[in-house]
């Protein structure tokens, strides 16, 4: 199996619901995000695809985030912005546009990560 992964950031601001703890209150993060693509086999190019293209489609999703309080948007108005969650969002919406997309991992802290994939 093949994989490939870019890397890219977003500083935004979340409230956790129905935590009972400090992440209730409206915070921020400078999140990191590592988005995967997986292939069994390689064309004759010889790339799975084409890094400049991950990036630049995951640059416009992110961008949706970037400098944003999360629980404001549409998509978080009735599901919890907890990193599981932007995971799943950024997985969909880079779907929605087209590109392939196996795995997302969002990094709130250096140390905590979630991944979303749909295997
Ligand atoms: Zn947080």
């Amino acid at each position: 199996m093949y994989r490939v992964t870019v890397e890219s950031d977003f500083s935004a601001a979340h409230r956790i619901r129905e935590y009972g703890g400090d992440c209730e209150n409206l915070h921020g993060h400078n999140f990191r995000v590592f988005l995967s693509v997986s292939s069994k086999e390689l064309p004759p190019s010889g790339m799975c695809v084409d890094f400049r293209d991950l990036k630049k489609v995951l640059g416009e999703v992110l961008e949706t985030l970037d400098h944003k309080d999360i629980n404001r948007l549409e998509y978080f108005r009735d599901v919890n912005p907890t990193s599981e969650n932007i995971a799943r969002y950024i997985f969909e919406s880079v779907r929605k546009k087209g590109a392939p997309v196996s795995e997302v991992t969002v990094f709130e802290t250096d140390s905590c990560s979630a991944s979303y994939s749909e295997e």
